[in-house]
């Protein structure tokens, strides 16, 4: 059972190809079940960010409607999920905007600390003024704060705060601890994204001190390619489907109606 479940599509202003491209892409390679995960409207958060970097917020309903579409048509299964940015002080409007939808999974994502979109290759910068150890601290307390919230079923790109290679300069494995602890206490499943397998890293997220600590707790893990283009559709979850085994992970978790079910982890 493989899966992939972070597709993006063209709607979000930074990706190409429309979802029929992807939809066949992943039929092609065998995938068992595909799960979109376009960038949700920061507009209808109360947040504007500096960079194009999702939907507009009339597109969600074109959006919404273009995945049952493609449900039906299909013969294999097609989730309606969301990429949430986890915004601080927001937690009511999300609320109320994911409601507005019947998402088979939402995926909460920290791509911004104080405003900074600090995945965004033209703020890379940035980094270079920054204390590592401090960085990774307000990341991951985000982290946290992300699972507190109950707003998602799944945490995004985990640790993507390494994407331009800035890793913490001390032992940080009481943050690894902590940040894991609050995913179990929620009951959120982990992604792994190979995405970071394609950025400066070469590493997927999340590195595997966190799949340990995952593998450790019981954490439930589903996997995504994070595709921006039809072309990515799949990338590297062969690779990350024998990472996991490696880790002892024999189960991958799928979505449906925002329920998990659990699904034999094999290979391609
Ligand atoms: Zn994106
Ligand atoms: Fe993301
Ligand atoms: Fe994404
Ligand atoms: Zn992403």
């Amino acid at each position: 059972m493989t899966v992939d479940y972070h597709l993006h599509t063209s709607r979000c202003g930074h990706a190409t190809g429309t979802m029929a491209e992807y939809a066949a892409a992943a039929e092609k390679q065998g995938l068992a079940e595909i799960g979109f995960a376009d960038h949700f409207p920061l507009e209808l958060l109360g947040f504007t960010p500096q960079h194009r970097v999702n939907m507009q917020p009339e597109e969600l309903d074109g959006y919404v409607a273009e995945v049952k579409t493609l449900q039906s048509r299909l013969s294999f299964p097609v989730r309606l999920g969301v990429e949430v940015d986890f915004l601080p002080g927001r937690e009511k409007e999300t609320a109320a905007a994911l409601a507005r939808h019947d998402f088979d999974f939402c995926i909460g994502s920290v791509h911004f600390l104080d405003g900074w979109d600090f995945t965004h290759p033209g703020e890379a910068k940035r980094y270079a003024e920054l204390d590592p150890d401090e960085l990774y601290d307000r990341y991951f307390a985000l982290v946290r704060d992300l699972a507190r919230s109950n707003l998602f079923d799944i945490v995004g790109h985990l640790d993507v705060i390494k994407k331009f290679a800035c890793f913490p300069r001390r032992d940080w494995s009481s943050v690894v601890d902590a940040s894991c602890r609050e995913i179990k206490k929620a009951d959120l499943c982990v992604e792994v994204n190979t995405a970071g397998w394609r950025a400066p890293v070469k590493e997927a997220y999340p590195g595997v001190m966190l799949l340990a600590k995952c593998r450790e707790l019981g954490i439930p893990l589903t996997l995504g390619s994070d595709a921006h283009s039809p072309q990515e559709v799949g990338y590297g979850l062969q690779r990350a489907v024998q990472l996991l085994a490696g880790l002892g992970f024999r189960e991958i978790a799928t979505f449906c109606g925002r329920r998990r079910i659990m699904r034999p982890l094999l290979p391609l």
